[in-house]
């Protein structure tokens, strides 16, 4: 199992997962249009989402991340009051993933922020498919989708296993006293 080095575009923020595999978590293309508007907050929509409007994302627990370098990069926005936190660098708009709250051991780190484009598949597994497809931007094949309750099911598994092995903690995006790192900036 490999330790995958994180780094946003222009080299500013650099960090490591713990070692991972495959099975460590859950790898989706997700084609909400949440992930769609975070990539083009980021103005980033051409390095982030591929021709289904999809984002390559690996769901883990935020307890494997450590960011080695470039802290005071890491930004965050919520697409609502109630939103997700969507971390970014601030140098370069390289997203960086998906939380929720200090309590919910979770991140979706997404693939800019991780160095290994050409080892991806062997690292972390073939992706499960295209999830949330009602919004992408052309017609998925069939081969390609993957099947929602399936990876709703391991996704919701996994979490209540990273719940009970605390691994929301510790945390490089919210402090202990579960203060997120940058206050996000809150769009209507
Ligand atoms: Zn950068
Ligand atoms: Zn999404």
């Amino acid at each position: 199992m490999p330790e995958i080095n994180l780094k946003c575009s222009c080299g500013k923020v650099r960090g490591k997962t713990k070692n991972v595999n495959e099975s460590s978590g859950t790898r989706i293309m997700c084609c909400c249009d949440d992930c769609q508007s975070f990539a083009q907050y980021l103005e980033q929509e051409s390095s982030v989402l591929d021709q289904y409007g999809g984002t390559d994302i690996f769901q883990m627990p935020i307890s494997y991340i450590k960011i080695t370098e470039g802290m005071k990069q890491i930004s965050s926005v919520r697409l609502s009051a109630k939103g997700m936190y969507r971390w970014y660098t601030e140098c370069c708009n390289t997203p960086i993933g998906n939380s929720m709250g200090s309590g919910v051991p979770f991140i979706g780190i997404i693939h800019n922020f991780m160095d290994n484009t050409s080892s991806r598949d062997e690292e972390l597994g073939r992706n499960r498919g295209h999830i949330h497809e009602k919004f992408a931007r052309q017609e998925v094949p069939t081969d390609l989708k993957g099947s929602s309750l399936r990876i709703i099911i391991r996704s919701l598994s996994k979490l209540i296993v990273w719940k009970i092995k605390g691994l929301n903690k510790p945390s490089v995006f919210f402090d202990d006293n579960g203060k997120p790192i940058a206050e996000p900036n809150v769009l209507n």
